[in-house]
């Protein structure tokens, strides 16, 4: 287990998802005063390796289950995978409802009937069904029947669990600190941060890090999560410039700038490309054919871990293409249950 002080009272937690290089997460505990609340922000990967080290954790800081509260910022695999296991040892999770608007998501997996149920809808409106990309279908439908067998919780899936719903203006106080909930919209529709603004430190979860552009992953239309992303970058550019900010993963930064500008620039730039593979020709396409286009795709991933970033890029596409038709760049169209972007 690998933990360090990054700021007084605050611990920092490396975990490690083994499978895939992408895989590093950093779980941050705010220790309490003496028989006070301590504070847990997200909890990391649903494997054994991740549980042990955060046991671990929490064994050397002296923090008992019945003691820590975990602030959820939002409902990602990697951010909730131990929630559930937690909550059963007696932590109590706080989280914005907003997270479980849609049961279907382009980065966890949810069993049961209801998610099934809207991932046909989605896949739909993006363009992949039975009919129209069977082999594609066939690999969404194979993963769904895999994931149903496991004995284990595959890593992407996220157990239930139960939590306080976040309220507006909200404080949260450990220690010396007293947290602000703020709202990080983008990455996803409800993400949420804590920021104290005496001690300039904030932790916002996956709205920025270094040298990786965070997914802004749509799954239906309409839910304007680019602007929103772009709105909430330049509020932090604004209020939390000069603050130490405490991402989910790598580092913290000290001057976060520039990184909202490179992850800007690295958004506009992917804008493009996805705006000139839309109005290369006079056929309006839907968010799999322009993924496909953008991204070169040509083989469909075998490995279980592969199709998830290519679903990846399905999502950050469909965001990239709901921007444009906002801004008036190009058109869209809803027939026979798609959505087609095209030439203005
Ligand atoms: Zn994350």
């Amino acid at each position: 287990m690998k933990m360090r002080e990054i700021a007084e009272g605050i611990y920092e937690v490396i975990l490690h998802d083994k499978e895939k290089e992408v895989g590093e997460m950093r779980v941050h505990i705010v220790k309490g005063k003496p028989g006070k609340r301590s504070l847990m922000v997200d909890t990391g990967f649903g494997s054994q390796e991740s549980l042990e080290d955060m046991e671990e954790a929490l064994a050397a800081l002296d923090i008992p289950y019945k003691d820590l509260d975990i602030f959820l910022t939002h409902k990602h695999h990697d951010h909730c995978g131990l929630a559930s296991t937690f909550a059963k040892k007696g932590a109590k999770i706080f989280m914005n409802p907003e997270e479980e608007r849609h049961s279907y998501d382009c980065l966890y997996m949810q069993m049961g009937e209801e998610s099934q149920k809207e991932q046909k809808e989605v896949l739909k409106n993006v363009g992949i069904s039975e009919e129209w990309t069977p082999k594609l279908w066939k690999r969404f439908m194979e993963l769904n029947e895999w994931m149903a067998k496991q004995r284990e919780p595959w890593v992407y899936e996220i157990q239930k669990y139960p939590y306080v719903a976040l309220t507006e203006g909200e404080t949260f106080s450990y220690g010396d600190y007293d947290f602000w909930v703020i709202s990080l919209r983008g990455h996803t529709y409800g993400q949420r941060g804590l920021y104290d603004a005496k001690h300039r430190i904030a932790f916002t979860a996956d709205q920025v890090m270094e040298g990786i552009t965070p997914i802004v992953g749509t799954t239906h239309a309409n839910e304007h999560l680019l602007g929103l992303y772009f709105q909430s970058l330049s509020w932090m550019k604004r209020e939390l410039g000069d603050c130490l900010i405490i991402p989910g993963h790598g580092e913290p930064i000290e001057h976060v700038a520039p990184v909202i500008d490179q992850i800007v620039y690295s958004y506009l730039k992917k804008m493009d490309q996805v705006k000139d593979a839309v109005v290369k020709d006079e056929t309006p396409k839907t968010v799999w054919q322009t993924t496909k286009l953008v991204y070169g795709i040509k083989e469909i991933p075998e490995d279980g871990e592969d199709f998830i970033v290519m679903k990846s890029m399905i999502s950050k596409t469909f965001s990239c293409l709901e921007y444009l038709y906002e801004q008036e760049l190009v058109q869209r169209d809803y027939r026979d249950g798609r959505l087609y972007y095209g030439k203005m």
